[in-house]
């Protein structure tokens, strides 16, 4: 029996540590040999994340599907690694995206149909996933500026998209003439979208290590379900229950009695933040410190605190509410951002619950 409620302040109901409920680290997108642009096999593709404790990994190859069954697991396989069933859906100049956790490869009429729009290409990149029983996240939207508010507003059903992308070519920061990829969520997301933002590496390159390289390791989600099945983390991702980081690591992230609580990791945050893998976001100036800002409509900072712990109470003064940590280091002479971001918290009603028994 399934009672559907529609109520006013969604609850992820994401409380580290409260339920049983446990936290995944994954990867949505990266390529392989198989594209020719890319220089790793699949298989060692799948071990570099599993040697560095990732929990799921998609190879989201550009319109290739790669069976997982095909893949040689590592030797010392963990029982806590899987492979996701994912592609890339590369529809050219107009619009890329991850169709997460398919049956087999998208439709291929759909991933650039002749004369359609920017719009009618990420609509059919949605249907295309859903067809295969998968869901879609948008990629970098900023690559070479493709897809605008504008472009991604009107798409039905496309509730994830690449808020944060780790190839050195996306433009998530924007520039003079461009938002960064951040304003276009807060445009969606104050213009009613239910949109959720991803964060992930989008590696091509293993071999070869510099920031002129896109290299794995960058951008990652930290996705809250029951258990570690693609199924699990696929529809856990596609309500929300996750958060997207650059490295920023929290030890609570949670939403209860309408009020946002978030707490930073900061020997998990140190752990990743040692890697030589990890790219900061420069800025000019700064200083050592980590800063927790919650933010609604068109992008406003409703409160900014310093320190590594904050709450905040949700009314429905603001349609939604969003939480971000940013982490602000030295490096040379000038300074490096690193964030997590939440999922925002609705009050608007535009996220219906369903509550199954
Ligand atoms: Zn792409
Ligand atoms: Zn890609």
């Amino acid at each position: 029996m399934i009672y559907r409620f529609a109520i006013s302040i969604f609850l992820p109901l994401l409380f580290v540590g409260c339920t049983s409920k446990k936290w995944y680290k994954g990867n949505t997108h990266v390529h392989t040999i198989l594209c020719g642009h890319a220089d790793t096999s699949p298989e060692a593709v799948t071990a570099w994340y599993h040697e560095r404790g990732y929990n799921f990994l998609c190879l989201s190859e550009h319109n290739q599907f790669i069976d997982p069954a095909t893949v040689k697991m590592p030797t010392d396989l963990r029982d806590d690694f899987i492979l996701i069933p994912s592609e890339e859906v590369t529809g050219g100049e107009q619009a890329h995206s991850t169709a997460l956790n398919i049956d087999g490869v998208v439709d291929p009429r759909l991933v650039q149909p002749s004369g359609a729009s920017k719009t009618q290409v990420i609509q059919a990149h949605v249907y295309g996933a859903e067809q295969q029983h998968g869901h879609s996240i948008l990629n970098h939207p900023n690559f070479h500026y493709r897809n605008s508010a504008e472009d991604i507003r009107p798409v039905e059903g496309l509730h994830m998209f690449e808020l944060h992308n780790g190839h050195p070519a996306v433009n998530n920061f924007g520039d003079h003439e461009h938002d960064s990829v951040e304003e276009i969520w807060d445009d969606l997301l104050t213009d009613g979208m239910l949109i959720y933002g991803v964060s992930s590496d989008d590696a091509h390159k293993f071999q070869e290590i510099g920031l002129e390289h896109s290299n794995p390791g960058r951008g990652w989600v930290m996705v809250q379900a029951d258990s570690l099945t693609p199924d699990s983390i696929s529809e856990a991702m596609y309500h929300g229950n996750f958060y997207a980081t650059s490295g920023v690591m929290l030890s609570l992230a949670s939403v209860k009695d309408r009020q946002i609580s978030v707490a930073v990791d900061q020997a998990g945050t140190e752990r990743e933040l040692s890697s030589p893998f990890v790219v900061g976001h420069e800025v000019a100036d700064g200083k050592n410190e980590y800063k927790i800002q919650f933010i609604g409509p068109e992008g406003r900072v409703l409160e900014a605190v310093n320190g590594t712990k904050a709450t905040y109470p949700v009314s429905e003064q603001h349609s939604y509410v969003r939480a971000k940590v940013i982490y602000t280091r030295k490096a040379g002479r000038e300074y490096e951002n690193f964030y997590a971001w939440m999922q925002p918290v609705f009050t608007d009603g535009r996220v219906h619950f369903v509550i199954q028994d």
